[in-house]
């Protein structure tokens, strides 16, 4: 082996993370003695060295332009010595050893428009997916749904009035590439139709053995129309997930007319109280609604509110649908139930391992 091959650095992999920490989280690595909520948006971690670090949460839309990133870099050269960090659900957290900066720092944020909050009983940012902006198998969108719903719950983002934790995600299409199956309400874009076939190209473009191994309920099969070798779908089987589409542009799947929001409910990761939950299907069809959402933001707005007034004390959302009994849930929340809420996975959601307890 050559030197120069001895040397090489390959990019495989992230670095390790203490690469990143904060000096005085690497100090007081492992122990920490406790953390408290001081306000809205604001808690302290204490060491047993009498270390303090506070934390400042703001919100953000997640798709951030340069211009704002280094926005929020000049605020944490600032006031936090260089240090922030974003969260699964990106929030931007600056992470400061000094109180006196929390306050300056929360009105230099207020003043650019970003709220700060989202800890203990309110909710965090909406985690979301690409939708329109980026992704080719949307069936609805992601920023712009996020973007009506977040200014329709702000006050609950930058207050602690709610009952518990309120978790909200969005995915625009069943990939769910957002936490939708365990948040406490979820909105999923949902295609209703199967692909449609554009035979005349689909062998010039595609690989037809790809496509066909890209269904995962081995719903296309390969064919030939007109003389050309093409594939063709069991409509049965198909549930409109779009794989086919990532492999082979010819299979389109996206449909202004079909396409829309499905509204999911109950879902947890946390193993308080009650071990994680998937979320379970609500409201089955809302078409989509660009570019203010009314119908979504409406009925997302109208389960906060019910959960909120009906909720014990840290009762979430899955939690307090249980005590109620789902009968109950669709009759104050005024939702039909339909064929879409009978569950066809038989057992599924009782014989997959939610709870992170191991017992031997
Ligand atoms: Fe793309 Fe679906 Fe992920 Fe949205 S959820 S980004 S449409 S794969
Ligand atoms: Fe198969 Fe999904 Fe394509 Fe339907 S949309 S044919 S289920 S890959």
């Amino acid at each position: 082996m050559s030197q120069d091959a001895k040397k090489r650095v390959t990019d495989i992999g992230p670095p390790h993370y203490e690469k990143f920490l904060p000096e005085m989280v690497k100090k007081n690595y492992g122990k920490w003695l406790y953390h408290e909520i001081l306000k809205p948006g604001v808690m302290v971690h204490v060491a047993e060295s009498g270390d303090k670090l506070f934390t400042v949460r703001t919100g953000n839309p997640r798709l951030v332009s340069i211009h704002t990133i280094r926005d929020m870099c000049t605020l944490a050269d600032k006031y936090s010595n260089g240090n922030l960090r974003f969260t699964s659900r990106n929030n931007i957290e600056f992470l400061l050893t000094d109180e006196a900066n929390i306050d300056p720092l929360i009105a230099d944020l207020k003043a650019m428009g970003f709220p700060v909050g989202g800890i203990g009983n309110a909710i965090s940012n909406i985690v979301h997916t690409q939708g329109w902006v980026h992704c080719h198998s949307a069936a609805t969108d992601a920023s712009g749904i996020v973007k009506n719903v977040m200014d329709a719950l702000c006050d609950k983002f930058e207050s602690m009035s709610l009952p518990g934790k309120l978790r909200i995600a969005l995915a625009c299409c069943l990939n769910m590439c957002g936490a939708v199956h365990c948040s406490d309400i979820a909105i999923l874009g949902v295609h209703r139709r199967p692909p449609r076939i554009n035979h005349g190209i689909l062998s010039n473009i595609c690989e037809i053995p790809s496509v066909v191994a890209s269904c995962p309920t081995a719903a296309i099969r390969p064919t030939t129309v007109n003389g050309k070798q093409s594939v063709e779908v069991n409509e049965d089987q198909c549930m409109f997930c779009a794989n086919c589409f990532t492999v082979c542009p010819a299979m389109t799947l996206s449909d202004p007319l079909n396409d829309g929001v499905s509204i999911w409910v109950g879902g947890k990761v946390s193993n308080a109280r009650h071990e994680p939950m998937f979320s379970k299907l609500a409201v089955p069809f809302i078409p989509n609604n660009p570019p203010y959402w009314p119908e979504v933001v409406e009925t997302v707005s109208k389960l906060v509110e019910l959960w909120a007034a009906n909720a014990h004390k840290y009762e979430r959302m899955g939690e307090w649908i249980e005590r109620i009994g789902w009968p109950r849930f669709f009759e104050l929340t005024g939702i039909e139930f339909q064929k879409e809420h009978i569950d066809d996975f038989k057992h599924a959601g009782l014989s997959f391992k939610r709870s992170a307890h191991l017992r031997f």
